[in-house]
């Protein structure tokens, strides 16, 4: 159970809306918001740089709102909710809701509103490269997604060799596995990871075959999604020592939601072995 810190009936003059009326005149909006975060450290030390300053995310949630502009409450909620989140950093997810009391409507009605959740989703990724300064190219990219504020990269495994996968003749590569926290949903986080392998000069000739950097969903919390460009868990990855075995450093009693077992059973029933040598032992 998480605990909760919660903001409510926040009056906040903006200009948000549909119609050039509401733009240029403005009218009041009213925010409700519950932080979910662990306070148990603030109880005991009674120190508030221990949790989340309700008066800090006030001031923050009213500067929000009265420099942008934005047409809709579903995307005004949206972007304030995610930076909530980022910059105050302790928040584990947020429940934001924004009322228009005022809104251009032609009836009698107390409110209307739109309510979202957002909430920091771990996630595994597993990298792979045989292609360009492999090691680089991978080191890049983890550093790269670090400095995005929707990712926090938390644990990554070492660097390993592996023969290639899937019959097509080509150099070994090296593979790791990384763990992060997102704000990203499952297909922005595909994409985003897309561009990263982009920026490393992926290109998709052959399948299977060569590449500068290839960055795989392995897990997105325990969801299953099945959708045509995006399959999470990652299809194959239990038959995949070169998977495995790096996950198994960082993960290894985390549960496959479909399967059911940990990252250790899994590799304990792999058949073939693609894994030659831990970089380091070379
Ligand atoms: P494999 O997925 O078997 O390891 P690959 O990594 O070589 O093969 P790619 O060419 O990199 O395959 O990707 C092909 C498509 O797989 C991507 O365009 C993407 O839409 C889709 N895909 C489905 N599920 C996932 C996932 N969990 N992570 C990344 N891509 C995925
Ligand atoms: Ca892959
Ligand atoms: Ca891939």
């Amino acid at each position: 159970m998480m605990d909760e810190i919660i903001i409510s009936g926040l009056k906040i003059f903006a200009w948000h809306g549909v119609y050039e009326e509401e733009r240029d005149k403005g009218q009041n909006f009213i925010v409700n918001a519950t932080l979910l975060l662990d306070t148990s450290k603030a109880g005991d030390s009674d120190s508030l740089d221990d949790s989340v300053d309700y008066g800090k995310v006030c001031l923050y949630i009213n500067d929000f709102m009265r420099v942008s502009r934005f047409q809709t409450l579903e995307a005004l909620a949206n972007n304030l909710a995610r930076k909530i989140m980022v910059k105050f950093p302790l928040t584990q997810s947020i429940k934001l809701e924004i009322q228009k009391p005022e809104a251009p409507i032609p009836l009698p009605f107390d409110t209307v509103s739109v309510k979202i959740e957002r909430s920091w989703h771990k996630a595994y990724i597993a990298t792979g490269s045989n292609m360009g300064e492999s090691e680089e190219l991978i080191k890049n990219a983890l550093e790269n997604l670090d400095a995005d504020e929707n990712c926090r990269v938390l644990r990554s495994s070492k660097m390993y060799r592996s023969r290639a996968y899937g019959g097509v003749e080509q150099e070994d590569f090296f593979n790791s596995v990384f763990c992060m926290e997102t704000l990203y949903s499952p297909i922005e986080l595909l994409t985003r990871l897309q561009t990263e392998e982009r920026e490393a000069g992926r290109e998709r000739l052959v399948k299977w075959g060569p590449r500068t950097l290839d960055l795989d969903i392995l897990y997105y919390d325990d969801i299953i999604l099945e959708r045509d460009h995006l399959r999470i868990p990652h299809l194959d990855m239990s038959n995949r020592d070169f998977v495995l075995l790096p996950l198994s450093e960082i993960a290894p009693y985390k549960r496959h939601p479909i399967l059911g077992l940990t990252t250790l059973e899994m590799l304990a029933r792999v058949k073939e072995t693609y894994v030659l040598t831990l970089k380091e032992e070379e």
